[in-house]
């Protein structure tokens, strides 16, 4: 019987196997392959891979790669069980520990975003809210903050992590990164090379903590995480996966400990973006005035009045501002989209 067989069951890989035990956990069972990588599968989409001992880290690094958070955005899932296949034939041998994860099983199974709630606004403790009580999302939630705690605290060492999607809106800008917020610091000139190398040029500044899975390892578990959003949805087995050679590249060459591709696109090859304001829904007189179908990343002209109520009126400051994630149909309080600039 072969490893793959053993680990996930007679014709099944990684992929196939989670979607066929969504509904509940695997065992803890390790297998090893031929030349000593460990891999342990701690729960339904949930892998733990670790090289041999003695094997060096060049880059002294661990790795956190999340897809199917939300569970209809196949493509990067589709990805990372490429690249577990590929290592699970012999083709490329683990320089670092990595975390696997498929964030939504169930969701996966059923190719929706969620079953009863977003995942990924359930992190950083959200899942404890009362609201969620019971829902499997917030036990996902969870389990997956206590596997990484777990390979975390194992480790330690730069740490990053890569949460990846993909949107059903549009967006002007095809790849793209959100930086989760944590006061005080700055994005590592490392990191954007990566982006880029990922063929991902664009990059958004969060401006405040959030209850994304990225948000978590970057707050709780102090790792260099991001928010990568790589491209259209479309159901398995319908994604064009040569748009996705960057990043399936970038990650293999993480993974096999390969020092970065040397010459490569400048660091100002990357379109930075920040916050400046975030709409909410005010209530009964919230207009908002930004059309349902507008692409992420339109920018609107200084003047233009995109939102108000009976006190308020926000019109777009001295330089163009773009609009990111626009939804007005969301309860009141809650954010109906976030208005950003170009960092100069
Ligand atoms: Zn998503």
């Amino acid at each position: 019987m072969s490893i793959r067989e053993l680990l996930f069951g007679p014709g099944r890989d990684w992929l196939s196997h989670t979607l066929s035990t969504a509904e509940h956990a695997s065992s803890e069972q390790v297998v090893v392959l031929d030349d000593g990588t460990g891999l342990q599968l701690q729960d339904s989409g949930l892998l733990y891979l670790e090289p041999p001992s003695g094997r060096s880290n060049p880059n002294s690094e661990s790795l956190i790669v999340s897809a199917g958070v939300h569970g209809n955005e196949t493509a990067p899932i589709e990805v990372l069980n490429n690249l577990l296949n590929e290592l699970m034939d012999g083709k490329w041998q683990l320089a670092c520990p990595v975390l696997l994860i498929l964030g939504n099983p169930p969701a996966m199974g059923a190719n929706a975003r969620f079953i009863d709630v977003n995942l990924n606004r359930l992190f950083g403790g959200a899942h404890r809210k009362p609201e969620y009580r019971g829902l499997p999302e917030a036990e996902r939630a969870w389990s997956l903050e206590r596997a990484c705690e777990a390979f975390a605290s194992r480790h330690p060492a730069n740490l990053c992590h890569y949460d990846l999607h993909t949107a059903i809106r549009p967006s002007l800008r095809e790849k793209f990164a959100l930086y989760p917020f944590v006061e005080g610091r700055n994005i590592p000139a490392s990191q954007i090379d990566f982006l880029l190398e990922a063929d991902v040029d664009t990059l958004l500044l969060q401006h405040r903590e959030g209850t994304t899975f990225a948000s978590f390892s970057s707050t709780t578990l102090g790792a260099e995480s991001f928010t990568v959003e790589l491209g259209k949805v479309r159901p398995f087995g319908e994604n064009d996966l040569g748009r996705f050679s960057g990043i399936a590249n970038a990650l293999r060459r993480r993974m096999k400990g390969e020092k970065p591709p040397q010459g490569s696109k400048p660091s100002d090859g990357i379109t930075i973006f920040e916050v400046v304001h975030e709409i909410l829904n005010t209530g009964d007189s919230f207009r908002f005035h930004v059309p349902d179908d507008v692409a992420n990343f339109t920018l609107f002209d200084p003047g233009t009045v995109i939102w108000e109520d009976d006190t308020t009126c926000y019109r777009v400051g001295d330089r163009p501002e773009g609009i990111v994630f626009p939804n007005r149909h969301v309860p009141v309080g809650q954010r109906v989209g976030l208005m950003i600039r170009q960092r100069t």
